[in-house]
Formats: structure tokens, C-alpha cells, sequence
């Protein structure tokens, strides 16, 4: 270490960043006792149709209530589960915990047209137990695997022949997949036709609506994807203009803080039963759960 000259010494010596050191290391062994200790929790956000404002789907977010700091996002502690294999536990939680979720909502609501979206980490996409995995939590749940929507957040991803082939494969137990880092690029369009895709997530900075120019690109998009047979939900929807808009451009399903903001199970299971009796209610600004 003291080969490593002046830069390595600073790095060391310098108080904030083993001020830094110290809290990651301390957040990581929390986390991995919050795992262990199943202390995670999931919020659920809808994806509504468009038009009627039923809910079609849910994604699951985790949370995590970490003692002395509150309840906090992804955002948060996900980058420091990336770097070791515990982001494996936390998305083999998410899949068990968000299936068994939705599993109870078919048997209390009767809402077995309902589907469950979760994140999947890039890391994860190219890791062999991946399949099992998901094997594991539809059998655990009993639901079939077209209730199961694997989001995948990253370009990269349909370029790695391992990730594809395990898409491939989740894709043969019936679950579908949404790929959501549409904004990427253009080469991420070119390669949708191919990609194991079943629906493309369209996110804010699609949504700059307002000028005619925009929402000729939007339409473009919307229609492009849909032209390959995907299916399109614009997320990030903010503003009554902007559900307007994406009505009018006729994309089918939307998400975002303008029709509700991720809530808890119970807030979840009782909008579900709301939206039941006038589906657009569904439409209205919702407080976070
Ligand atoms: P994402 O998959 O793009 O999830 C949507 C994020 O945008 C969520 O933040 C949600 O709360 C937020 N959001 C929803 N509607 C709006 C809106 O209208 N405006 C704005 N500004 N934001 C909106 P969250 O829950 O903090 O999650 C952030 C990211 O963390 C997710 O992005 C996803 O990539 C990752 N993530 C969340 N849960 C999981 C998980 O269980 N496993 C893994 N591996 N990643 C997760």
C-alpha cells in the first residue's frame, strides 16, 4: 500500500473518504442482516391502461427500513448490493416476495388477469441460478409465468449472449420480459426485433411533451415498437398533458407519479378493489403508500 505513492496515501489518510469506507461496510453488513432477516419490503406502483384506467399490472420496489435511517429507496443501498453476490438474495427475494404478493390478490380479489413486474440486476441477467430461480418462486406461488414480468434496465444486457439466453429461457416458462433503458439509443431499437423482448417501457425523456415536434417522435416511437409486436408502456407519466398526449398517440399502458405513486400492500389491495368499481379512479393523483 505505501508503494502506492503519494495518490494512495491521500486516499488512506484522507479522514472523509474513510469516513466513507466506514458507512459502506457498515451498510453492507446491515443490509446482509436485513436479507437474513427478511426486514425488506416491497411497494407496489401500477401500470394502468390507458384508456379505462384499469390496472393491468404492478411493479414491485424494494425498500429497505433500515433501523436509524427510515425507509430507504433503491437508490440507495442496490449500488452496494451490486458489488458483491448480495444483490443475488435481494432479487431472489423480490421474485418470491412480489409472486406470493400477487398469488394472495388472485385468491382474495379474484383478479387473475393481473401481472407482477420486478426488476432484475444487470449482474443477475448473466448468472446461471437466474432461471431456477424464477422456476422456483411460480412454483412456490402457483401462478403461471405469464403473471411474471422480468424488467431489465440495461442496453448491455441484449447484447450479452449469456443474459439472452437466460431471457430466452424465462421467456419458455411463459414469463415475459420488459425491457425498460429504451433511451439508450438507437442501437437498442435495432435490436428489438431480435431481442427475448415482449415489451418495451418508454420513459421520461420520451415524454417531453408539449411542442408538435415531440409528439411526432413519440408516435414514431410508439408505432415503431409496436410494429415489431411489442408492447409499450410509457413510464414517468408526471402530467395530466402528458396522459392526454399518450392517449391520443394510442399508447396502451401508462405508469407514473400522475396515476399513482408507489404504495404499500395494503394501499395497493385497496385500490385495487377502488379501480374495481369505477376504473377511473384509477386516473386520479395518488399520496405515496
Ligand atoms: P425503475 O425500474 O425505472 O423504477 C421506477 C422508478 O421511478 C421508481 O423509483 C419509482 O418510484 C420512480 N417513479 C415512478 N413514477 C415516477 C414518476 O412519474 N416520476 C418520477 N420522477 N419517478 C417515478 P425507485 O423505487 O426509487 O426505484 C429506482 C430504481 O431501482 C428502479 O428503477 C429499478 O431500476 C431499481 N429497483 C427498484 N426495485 C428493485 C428491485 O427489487 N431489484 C432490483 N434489482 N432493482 C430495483
Amino acid at each position: 500500500r505505501a508503494k502506492a505513492g503519494g495518490r494512495g496515501r491521500a486516499e488512506l489518510f484522507d479522514p472523509a473518504m474513510r469516513a466513507a469506507a466506514r458507512e459502506a461496510e457498515s451498510l453492507a453488513s446491515d443490509l446482509r442482516r436485513a436479507v437474513v432477516d427478511d426486514r425488506l419490503e416491497l411497494r407496489y406502483q401500477p401500470i394502468v391502461d390507458a384508456h379505462t384506467g384499469r390496472v393491468r399490472s404492478w411493479e414491485a420496489l424494494v425498500r429497505w427500513n433500515r433501523p436509524g435511517h427510515g425507509l430507504l429507496t433503491p437508490g440507495s443501498f442496490l449500488p452496494v448490493a451490486e458489488r458483491s453476490e448480495l444483490i443475488r438474495d435481494i432479487d431472489r427475494w423480490v421474485v418470491r416476495a412480489a409472486t406470493a404478493q400477487l398469488s394472495r390478490w388472485t385468491t382474495d380479489l379474484g383478479r387473475d388477469d393481473l401481472a407482477v413486474h420486478v426488476n432484475v440486476s444487470d449482474r443477475q441477467l448473466r448468472r446461471d441460478g437466474l432461471v431456477a430461480d424464477v422456476a422456483d418462486a411460480l412454483a412456490a406461488s402457483g401462478l403461471a409465468g405469464s403473471r411474471l414480468v422480468l424488467e431489465i434496465d440495461h442496453a448491455s444486457a441484449l447484447a450479452d449472449p449469456r443474459a439472452t439466453a437466460h431471457l430466452a429461457e424465462v421467456r419458455e416458462l411463459g414469463v415475459r420480459v420488459a425491457f425498460a433503458d429504451f433511451e439508450a439509443g438507437f442501437r437498442s431499437l435495432l435490436a428489438l426485433p431480435d431481442a427475448p423482448v415482449d415489451l418495451v417501457k418508454i420513459g421520461s425523456d420520451f415524454l417531453h411533451v408539449g411542442t408538435t415536434e415531440h409528439d411526432k417522435l413519440l408516435h414514431l416511437v410508439i408505432q415503431g415498437v409496436r410494429a415489431v409486436g411489442l408492447d409499450v408502456i410509457a413510464e414517468g407519466v408526471e402530467r395530466a398533458d402528458q396522459l392526454a398526449t399518450l392517449r391520443a398517440l394510442d399508447c396502451a399502458m401508462v405508469q407514473g407519479y400522475h396515476l399513482a405513486r408507489p404504495m404499500t400492500t395494503a394501499k395497493a389491495g385497496a385500490y385495487l378493489q377502488e379501480a374495481a368499481l369505477d376504473p377511473f379512479s384509477g386516473l386520479q393523483p395518488r399520496t405515496p403508500g
